[in-house]
């Protein structure tokens, strides 16, 4: 089999299905849907992959929007990772439209290499990204076992393939005091806004003294019903990050301590729930380098990046601590748009764009055949798996 010619057939199925790709990135950018309500997305593309002779299984893990498609018999196992949650409010702000179209496209195209090599290429659709860390529910769930590789490509401000983020858990808290006359009789009151502003400052106070790589921050986002009201209820959201999962456990703790002790200040009583934790993404070096070297030979040159901290935070992460993956952030935006900003969801809407990300799935794609063609690459990949996961 000649490697190179299939590398440039896959490559070319991608560009053929161009315009039907286009179709569906359009149709998820119109109509975004926030976290764990992408149910017109979700049927959008798995409708897809069932045409293309994909098998497919819906609500996977209890998640009525997430889904497995398949191709192909026995191992390798090849993943992709489709997101399609919008953002409240922004749409499309963080382009995870075009990372479905993206993985949507690789795995399309890498049926001519399962044809061809063997093995089986899976894609996941994987909802709620932005809210609710869909893939640490359905990594907990053993969705992604058996898999030898994961990679999603992920639009952005600049471009590079290598990068690694902070863990991250979200924090639900709220305060119940008593209701007073404000100025008639203050003294019978249990403020529970004083005992938010006490936590948050406490936190303000702890912040000198964490490392400079942790993240704590935080809304408001019950403060109270009426100034001549001592407030009875108020609520807070917070998000903690950290380098990795001890870390972040320390982390949390001293968080906690900061309302905790606002609590027995005030009297207002404490109660507080953890969301779903977002795991520190560690990308493989060796998956990254055959995928950068794709994009390279496409003509579509991207840094490959120091796997160094990133001061954000992604469940794919949750993945990659199962699975050797890879997030390359590929940038569709000249102008410098960052991700989260209306200006970003106008770009992730654009053909340009589209073009650039189905680069980027070209490449994944030409990855696939690498991992099917030789075993020595997943050899390669796995070896530093292994060592690098005995250091987390
Ligand atoms: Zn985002
Ligand atoms: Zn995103």
């Amino acid at each position: 089999m000649d490697i190179v010619a299939l590398k440039t057939a896959v490559a070319a199925d991608i560009d053929a299905g161009h315009d039907d790709l286009a179709v569906v990135s359009r149709k998820l950018h119109a109509h975004p849907e926030v976290a764990f309500e992408e149910r017109r997305a979700a049927a959008l593309l798995t409708g897809f992959l069932i045409k293309k002779g994909f098998a497919v299984e819906k609500g996977i893990c209890d998640l009525p929007t997430a889904f497995r498609g398949t191709y192909g018999k026995g191992t390798p196992v090849i993943a992709f990772l489709a997101e399609y949650d919008a953002l409240p409010k922004l749409g499309h702000a963080c382009g995870h439209n075009l990372i479905a179209v993206a993985s949507l496209a690789a795995a399309l195209a890498s049926r001519r290499a399962v044809d061809a090599l063997g093995g089986r290429i899976a894609i996941f659709g994987t909802p709620g990204e932005e809210l609710y860390g869909g893939k640490a529910i359905m990594a907990a769930a053993g969705a992604f076992d058996g898999l030898d590789v994961a990679m999603i490509a992920h639009p952005g401000g600049g471009s590079r393939v290598l990068m690694n983020t902070l863990a991250c858990e979200t924090l639900k808290v709220e305060f119940k005091g008593v209701a007073a006359h404000a100025a008639g009789a203050p003294e019978l009151g249990v403020n529970a806004l004083e005992a938010l502003i006490q936590s948050f400052n406490a936190i303000n106070s702890l912040r000198q003294h964490i490392r400079s790589s942790e993240r704590i921050s935080g809304i408001i986002t019950d403060g109270g019903e009426a100034a001549n009201i001592i407030p009875a209820y108020t609520a807070a959201e917070l998000i903690v990050r950290a380098e990795n999962d001890a870390l972040l456990d320390a982390l949390e703790k001293r968080v906690i301590g900061c309302f905790t002790g606002a609590a027995r200040a005030t009297g207002a009583k404490l109660k507080y729930s953890w969301g779903e934790r977002y795991a520190a993404m560690v990308s493989n070096v060796a998956l990254a380098k055959l995928f950068h070297e794709n994009m390279r030979s496409l003509g579509h040159p991207v840094d490959l990046g120091e796997n160094k901290m990133l001061y954000f935070s992604t469940d794919v992460g949750n993945v990659s601590q199962l699975v050797p993956a890879i997030q390359p952030m590929v940038s569709i935006a000249s102008s410098g748009a960052m991700i989260h900003t209306p200006r970003f969801a106008k770009a992730a809407a654009t053909p340009e764009a589209l073009l650039i990300m189905l680069g980027a799935a070209k490449a994944m794609a030409m990855t696939a055949v690498d991992l099917l063609a030789d075993p020595a690459n997943l050899k390669n990949i796995r070896g530093e798996f292994r060592k690098t996961m005995k250091g987390v």
